[in-house]
């Protein structure tokens, strides 16, 4: 019996679908230039593959053809060796379309196994983040500004080929760094993303992370319907129509709060969520009106609260608020809970002006896609700079 890898790379659907293919179809084609056989697939990244939403690709390989049937006779690996996450904000957790409830980012990956993670966040910031194991594994890093661009234009920072270079550092038995290199120059014929493969993996840092260490909260989950409760046909309950909220200084019902779909949440699905500047609102109710997820919670004094359940990180309501600096996208990676801001706002107005004030201060562009002319041509010399200095 020969030895399969398993390597998985998940990904943000759309804005990151090349680059998670790029990487998947490059671990097969180098390691099949060392005689090894494998295969690349995705998962979870057909239609509806909505804009943001996690998904995956699967690269296996084998040291012989019958050990490569046997592991591709699963519908995909219970374990892999190695899990690549191409954005930080991911370390919450994800939740596709595709399974129910939250899933960690390291579920998948094996005992001593490792994740694998490009960002520009120390390990420390991140560990606490990532759901704990029963087991230790090995946090691995690349610096790196996530790499995002959109369906049809692929932003070439030499994140893909970085990854491959530090692959060939963390599984050294899967294929080398000279094989990496060869199998580079001779798919894009390129010196310069070959040295980017060398610098990763030269460069790639690595801690192991202990058994129990990470964020303790127990994943969202919830039960699934029996075969015998479910209904004839295909049957779709609706959500039924909102209601009023409870005003925590008087207990009295006002506002609105839409009802939302009770198990599809969408704390996983964004990397950048909106901060709210209370004091500045206007009440014009744009936000509200025009936010594809009906996230808003109109509270009982007419402000517009984002809920954090509902809301996918779109950036919508920043678009159209017409007072500046109302509301601010910021990074995800900034946050810790999804309390409401409102809730805050209602304690301490004071200081809840100073946490927006800090928050909106430091936030590094995060568009998944291209919001502007010329914005390929800002960004990718900056990663090409970080790919260089490491
Ligand atoms: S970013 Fe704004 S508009 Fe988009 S889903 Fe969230 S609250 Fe709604
Ligand atoms: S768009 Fe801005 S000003 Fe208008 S209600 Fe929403 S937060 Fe307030």
């Amino acid at each position: 019996m020969g030895r399969l890898f398993a390597v998985e790379i998940v990904y943000r659907g759309i804005f990151q679908k090349t680059l998670a293919k790029n990487i998947s179809r490059g671990i097969v084609l180098a390691a099949n230039m060392e005689g090894k056989p494998g295969t690349s697939f995705g998962r979870y990244g057909d239609s509806p593959e909505r804009n943001g939403i996690p998904a995956k690709y699967f690269a296996i390989v084998a040291t012989d053809d019958l050990t490569l049937e046997e592991g591709m006779a699963k519908y995909e690996p219970k374990e892999v060796d190695v899990t690549v996450c191409v954005d930080d904000t991911l370390c919450k957790g994800l939740e596709s379309w595709a399974w129910y409830g939250l899933q960690p980012i390291n579920k998948l990956t094996m005992p001593g196994g490792t994740l694998l993670i490009t960002s520009k966040e120390p390990a420390e910031n991140l560990i606490p983040m990532i759901h704990q194991k029963h087991e230790p594994y090995k946090l691995a890093m690349i610096k790196g500004t996530p790499s995002f661009s959109g369906l049809w234009v692929y932003k070439d920072d030499h994140t893909d080929v970085r990854i491959l270079g530090a692959i060939a550092k963390l599984l050294p038995d899967l294929f080398s760094l000279e094989t990496v290199k060869n199998f580079i120059l001779h798919e894009w014929k390129d010196t310069v993303k070959a040295q980017s493969a060398q610098r990763a993996y030269e460069r790639v840092s690595t801690v192991t992370v202990p058994a129990g260490k990470g964020n303790p909260e127990k994943p969202f989950a919830f039960e699934l319907p029996k075969w015998h409760e479910m209904r004839d046909g295909v049957a779709i309950p609706c959500i039924p129509p909102g209601k009023g909220i409870q005003d925590p200084a008087t207990h009295a019902a006002g506002g609105f709060r839409p009802a939302r779909n009770p198990t599809f949440k969408k704390w996983s699905t964004r990397t950048m969520r909106p901060v709210v500047d209370f004091d500045i609102c206007i009440k014009c109710t744009l936000c509200w009106l025009q936010c594809p997820d009906s996230c808003f919670d109109v509270t009982p004094e007419g402000l517009y609260d984002a809920n954090m359940e509902a809301c996918c990180g779109c950036g919508v309501c920043e678009a159209v608020c017409p007072v500046k600096e109302c509301v601010t996208m910021v990074n995800e990676v900034s946050f810790k809970g999804n309390d409401s801001q409102w809730e805050a706002w209602r304690k301490d107005k004071g200081g809840y002006k100073n946490w927006v004030k800090e928050t909106i201060s430091n936030r590094p562009e995060r568009s998944h896609g291209y919001r502007y002319r010329g914005q390929y041509e800002e960004q990718t010399p900056e990663m090409l700079e970080i790919a260089r200095q490491g």
